[in-house]
């Protein structure tokens, strides 16, 4: 069987690279502005090592756990959930994460309020929207929004942004265009939004981080 050798960790991180300079350009934007969140979940320590070593400094992953094996001990990183948080694993997130993009609920906007009170580590914070109200996807409604914000306020906790999962197979650009009225008329200055698939039309819309994942490091061997 024929396979394609894979270009080298170098050659992807060029690549993407040049196509956030251009969609940045493009926009009017400086590409100093769209953070790149290297997402290695399913990937390992050394494939991660590999993009330090070329001066990625900024990786998101999706559990906990995950993170924790690849990522403790290691200084100089920031890190960002990007996947979904259990109230009971909030502790362990604290400890580890730079940013949370993944609060969708009352009880876990309760809970890291709660754990922050005896904390020494206060991650930035951003809401996840169900920007396409799809019935199977995490994130809150837009609708719920307001009663989030309100709530995190009360309780004393700043929220930055917003981090949105657009529907799949369909245009992107009126979801990503929808977060950023969302975050604007919020006055919430971040937001994370596009994938290896579609980075550049977010970049248009306003992204301030972007998290790419198979265009950096190939396929996942697992999910
Ligand atoms: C896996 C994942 C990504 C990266 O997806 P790619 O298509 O591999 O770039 C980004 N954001 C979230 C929330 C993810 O779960």
């Amino acid at each position: 069987m024929e396979t394609t050798p894979q270009p080298p960790a170098a050659a992807r991180l060029r690549e993407v690279q040049s196509h956030i300079n251009a969609a940045a350009q493009a926009a009017g934007r400086s590409a100093d502005d769209v953070h790149l969140v290297a997402i290695s979940k399913g990937h390992t320590a050394e494939e991660v090592e590999a993009f330090i070593a070329l001066g990625i400094t900024c990786f998101g992953e999706n559990r906990v756990q995950e993170a924790e094996a690849k990522f403790a001990g290691k200084t100089g990183l920031e890190l960002h959930l990007t996947g979904p948080l259990q109230t009971n694993k909030v502790k362990q997130a604290l400890a580890l994460f730079d940013v949370i993009q993944t609060i969708d609920r009352p009880e876990l906007i309760a809970a890291i309020a709660r754990a922050m009170a005896t904390s020494t580590r206060y991650p930035r914070l951003f809401i996840q929207v169900n920007i396409g109200q799809e019935p199977q996807k995490a994130g809150v409604h837009p609708q719920g929004l307001n009663n989030l914000l309100s709530l995190a306020s009360r309780l004393g906790l700043q929220i930055d942004g917003l981090m949105c999962i657009p529907p799949l197979g369909q245009d992107p650009t009126p979801f990503f265009k929808d977060l950023a009225r969302l975050a604007l008329e919020h006055g919430l200055p971040e937001l994370s939004m596009g994938m290896s698939g579609d980075y550049t039309q977010a970049i248009a819309c306003g992204a301030t981080y972007i998290r790419v994942g198979t265009a950096l490091f190939g396929a996942r061997s697992h999910p």
